[in-house]
């Protein structure tokens, strides 16, 4: 156990009035878990969780003026608004039976904070720290940080048996932190991987999220296909899965796993990433020259990742566009103004850019032979930019005439909008400028050929 001083430990002011006022009323009280953690790493922590001696009724008397959540108070946490700053204060607690006994609404409360440290899941997320008495590590947590591992405090079976999110939560921290899983501790999350499937479907996602924008997400998927494979089956047929095709040096997962890694840590273009070739071994045939093909894969695998994300819960908008993104995402999409007016008026900017993004990423994964692909990527990416710059007209509302304009020329109900759905057109094709007097001229030309007026 390490005593150090870290006189240069930084809290934030809530924190450190928070310890202070605990103390001072005769309590024990540090900064635990992940803000530990994350200063270790010479990270500048999100958010301070405290773990105190007090009880929770104990604790809501040392804050009589502030703000205070209950939410949490079954567990033994209180929340205190200080200075804006909500600050999660728990009792120390333990899960499993050996305590002094204090069990109000099931929970069991400790006296002592090396229990407290006992429940926590892994070795770097056990530590606790306080002004003036420095740094708690009973399971070595600080010397896993230095060796990037990531070890469960205790035996790592019965852990996961307890909680089987904290596999996830190990792979997750992996990716996030590039750390590794100890041995004994990665055994046994493989070994007990059939618990992930008995999880609720919002704590697997939590953890999908932060796994999948974290650094080494694409390793930690070429890693643990068995793990990952227990929340989403259908990641599981793609391990090894061959491609046979002259554009794929990879087989299908390791593909996949290029190309997370290869699009920016955003949600739904990870998700895209992850998910955009789970059609692939459904829709596999052979062609007669012994080539490998997929077709409909696209969208195959946009309703098969809709399901995925269903299923799991994600938000609505989280998985729209995920979907529009995998629906695309092998679309060719030509240098030529019309046409990327055209994408731009389908999809919106930013999912157009997102998608620019998943089919570079996506090419990176393919055969070295596509590198020169990028050049495309970063044109189109130009062109895009200057039809932006142009302040563009790609939507209805974008256009120099509206309805009343039309109403002046003797149209009437449905007829206006055809008219600006027809003038619309026009200009995404680049055929008139988006000028008042240029559109209602083409507009009378058009309704006097077709004899509409
Ligand atoms: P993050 O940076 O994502 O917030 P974190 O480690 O702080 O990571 P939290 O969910 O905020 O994660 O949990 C705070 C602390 O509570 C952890 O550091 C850990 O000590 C403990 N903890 C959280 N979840 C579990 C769990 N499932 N089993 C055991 N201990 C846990
Ligand atoms: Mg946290």
């Amino acid at each position: 156990m390490s005593h150090d001083l870290y006189p240069s430990f930084p809290l934030s002011p809530p924190a450190a009035e928070a310890l202070a006022r605990l103390h001072a009323a005769g309590h024990e009280a540090w900064v635990v878990g992940g803000c530990v953690r994350d200063v270790l790493l010479g990270q500048t922590p999100k958010d301070y969780d405290i773990t105190t001696s007090a009880l929770p009724e104990e604790t809501k008397g040392v804050f009589p003026d502030c703000h205070i959540i209950e939410t949490g108070i079954r567990h033994g946490t209180v929340t205190v608004v200080l200075g804006d700053e909500p600050l999660e204060i728990t009792t120390y607690r333990v899960d499993g039976g050996y305590s002094d006994a204090r069990h109000p609404d099931g929970v069991t409360f400790t006296r002592s904070l090396r229990e407290d440290a006992a429940r926590r899941d892994f070795t770097m997320n056990a530590m606790a720290y306080a002004p003036g008495l420095g740094l708690r590590d009973f399971f070595g947590g600080r010397e896993d940080i230095q060796n990037a591992q990531i070890r469960a405090v205790g035996d790592p079976v019965i852990r996961f048996r307890e909680d089987a999110l904290r596999i996830l939560r190990g792979v997750r921290f992996a990716s996030v932190l590039g750390f590794s899983l100890e041995t004994a501790t990665e055994t046994a999350a493989r070994q007990e991987a059939a618990l992930l499937s008995g999880l609720s479907a919002e704590r697997v996602a939590a953890e999908l999220d932060k796994l999948l924008r974290g650094k080494d997400a694409g390793r930690v998927l070429q890693t643990y296909p068995d793990l990952l494979g227990q929340v989403i089956p259908e990641l599981l047929p793609m391990a090894g899965f061959d491609q046979r095709n002259h554009h794929h040096c990879h087989d299908l997962l390791t593909h996949t796993a290029v190309a997370v890694d290869h699009v920016p840590p955003v949600l739904p273009l990870r998700l895209a990433a992850l998910l955009h070739d789970v059609g692939k071994p459904r829709c596999f045939s052979l062609g007669e020259d012994g080539e490998g093909h997929f077709y409909g894969h696209a969208r195959e695998s946009t309703a098969m990742a809709g399901e995925i994300l269903r299923r799991l819960r994600f938000s609505n908008s989280v998985r729209e566009k995920t979907e529009t993104l995998i629906r695309y995402h092998d679309s060719v999409i030509e240098e030529d103004p019309r046409l990327v007016r055209r994408w731009l008026n389908r999809l919106g900017e930013e999912t157009f850019f997102d998608l620019l993004a998943l089919q570079r990423g996506d090419t990176v994964a393919l055969a070295p032979a596509y590198c020169t692909r990028q050049d495309h990527f970063r044109r189109l990416e130009a062109l895009a930019r200057e039809i932006l710059a142009e302040t563009p007209c790609l939507q209805l509302r974008d256009l120099a005439v509206n309805g009343h304009d039309l109403m002046a020329l003797g149209l009437q109900g449905r007829a206006i909008g055809a008219a600006l759905h027809f003038l619309l057109d026009q200009v995404l094709e680049g055929t008139v400028p988006n000028k008042k007097e240029a559109l209602m001229q083409r507009l009378h030309e058009y309704l006097a050929k077709n004899s509409l007026i």
